[in-house]
């Protein structure tokens, strides 16, 4: 399933479009000061919902990749890879910064506010290399991919905005710091999409890669910052109607 015609700067743009997707959770702000931290926590269900959609849809696309051979035996690999390395980088910044659980910092200063918009940013490196992989694999299925990182970056930005604007951070920088949060997309999205083009053999160990990263996240980054605001119960109701209306759309728009 290749169309042989993504180019760089195909990918360039859809995982730029993903990045200032980003600034669009600061926007609210334009039409109320002050915002219910229960929409963050709807926010991120939903996004928890969208991540663990693209990441079935990586798995299956790393599984059903034609031409190479242990295909699946790569998407396991990549996957488990891509939870360890997450789990580290986290592991790393969790030993600073316990309380800056997005949402809810209290009197936080600009070094913690920089902190935040620091682990949104090297979170979306993860995301970067989804895009980059999934054009690889095809058109339609990068498309896929990037629609899904682009909406659930959208209640990303709204956390960095929801931490920066009250402490008087303007609506207008809000939203660029969301965006540079995101910056990492179109950043890895091409080397990402070069190799796998280069080295197709890696093509089900990249989609496997970031199946796992995103997996992990979605588990130990967007449900427990839900859990905050929403009962476990909501959380899994939206998250399963997103996940499935994720899965549904890939199968409409690969035919
Ligand atoms: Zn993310």
């Amino acid at each position: 399933m290749s169309d042989g015609n993504v180019t760089v700067f195909h990918v360039f743009v859809a995982a730029s479009i993903t990045a200032v997707a980003t600034g669009f959770g600061a926007l609210p702000f334009l039409f109320v000061e002050k915002f219910d931290n229960k929409w963050l926590g709807i926010g991120n269900a939903m996004a928890a919902g969208l991540m663990f959609g693209a990441s079935v849809g990586l798995v299956y696309e790393g599984f059903t990749t034609e031409g190479v051979t242990y295909s699946y035996l790569r998407v396991i690999a990549g996957a488990s890879l891509g939870g360890i390395l997450v789990y580290l980088s986290q592991k790393f910044l969790n030993n600073r910064d316990d309380e800056y659980s997005i949402g809810k910092v209290q009197g936080a200063d600009a070094i913690k506010m920089l902190m935040i918009v620091g682990i949104m940013t090297i979170h979306s490196f993860a995301e970067g290399i989804g895009v980059g992989v999934s054009f690889g694999d095809s058109n339609t299925f990068g498309a896929f991919i990037s629609i899904a990182i682009a909406i659930h970056n959208i209640p990303e930005g709204l956390a960095i905005s929801l931490i920066l604007i009250p402490r008087g951070t303007s609506v207008r920088k809000a939203a660029l710091w969301s965006i540079f949060s995101s910056l990492p997309q179109p950043l890895m999205a091409i080397p990402a999409f070069l190799f796998v083009l280069l080295f197709k053999e890696f093509l089900p160990f990249g989609l496997g890669l970031a199946a796992g990263a995103m997996f992990w996240m979605v588990f130990k980054e967007l449900i427990p910052e839900a859990k905050e605001e929403l009962g476990i119960k909501q959380i899994y109701a939206i998250m399963t109607i997103t996940a499935a209306a994720m899965i549904l759309f890939q199968f409409v728009i690969e035919g």
